[in-house]
């Protein structure tokens, strides 16, 4: 094997393999959105379960934007790959207890689903911020939280993550209210079984409620990998892609 062939090199097979995988991707992106004529949304690269090798190859294929969904894995992944340009987007649901950790390396949350975590995580940006004055660090953003909303028509509280639509105006306040944070819009899943079309024009609706609280508030995360072309037709400024960019996930159904 040649030095180009060796594991996460930019010749590796496995390069290949992304480099093609991400070009489809990005081809379904410009396509859907020239057949809405809207802007391209962001393309978040989801890459749970997948190694810091694989988001080195992706970075080097201009991929500036991934997604986590488990701290531990998340932080390790960030730390590991410090020195690169990449904004990470924490969108796993999260426990108040992992708050601290998340604000260390997390651009953006998308999975504020309850006060509870909005005032962890205000508290942890905070935290933060001292953290890095006394390591004459330079200070971090603002964490951008993006509210997570279920979709599933008679779903209660818990469950998968996401609040419900009637508790939008309320998390929305309490966003805005928080110093350290900064509301970015709406993003919710459009769940198995329905019609993702419907599912996107709900969130849609909800958007508009929270942008009825803050204006700036704009930002839309929907669309995975099998309903991308949906999400961008009904307005997605963010997606979050894996399985297609990446492959089927090691170990997972
Ligand atoms: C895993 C995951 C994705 C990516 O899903 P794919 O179907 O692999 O594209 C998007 N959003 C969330 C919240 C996820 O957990």
């Amino acid at each position: 094997m040649t030095g180009a062939g060796q594991e996460g090199g930019r010749g590796s097979a496995r390069a290949q393999d992304l480099e093609q995988r991400l070009a489809a991707v990005r081809a379904r992106i410009g396509a859907a959105s020239a057949a809405v004529r809207r802007e391209e949304p962001r393309l978040i690269v989801v890459t749970k379960y997948f190694p810091a090798s694989d988001v080195r190859i992706l970075a080097g294929f201009g991929v500036t934007d991934v997604g986590e969904n488990r701290d531990q894995e998340a932080a390790a992944k960030a730390e590991e790959l410090e020195e690169l340009p990449l904004t990470w987007h924490f969108i796993g649901q999260l426990q108040t207890n992992k708050a601290r950790s998340a604000v260390r390396y997390a651009h953006s949350v998308h999975s504020v689903d309850r006060t509870s975590l909005v005032t962890a995580l205000g508290k942890a940006v905070r935290t933060e911020q001292e953290r890095r004055a006394e390591a004459g660090a330079a200070p971090r953003s603002d964490l951008e939280c993006f509210l997570q909303f279920t979709l599933e028509p008679d779903a209660g509280p818990g469950g998968r993550g996401g609040a419900l639509p009637a508790d939008a105006h309320a998390l929305a306040e309490a966003v805005t209210a928080a110093d350290g944070l900064r509301l970015a819009g709406v993003m919710a899943v459009a769940p198995l079984g329905a019609s993702a079309p419907e599912a996107f024009a709900r969130l849609l609706e909800i958007s508009a409620s929270v942008r009825a609280v803050d204006p700036a508030a704009t930002a839309v995360s929907a669309g995975m990998s099998g309903d991308l072309e949906d999400a961008v037709a009904a307005g997605a400024t963010h997606l979050r892609i894996g399985s297609d960019v990446l492959g089927p996930r090691p170990g997972v159904g």
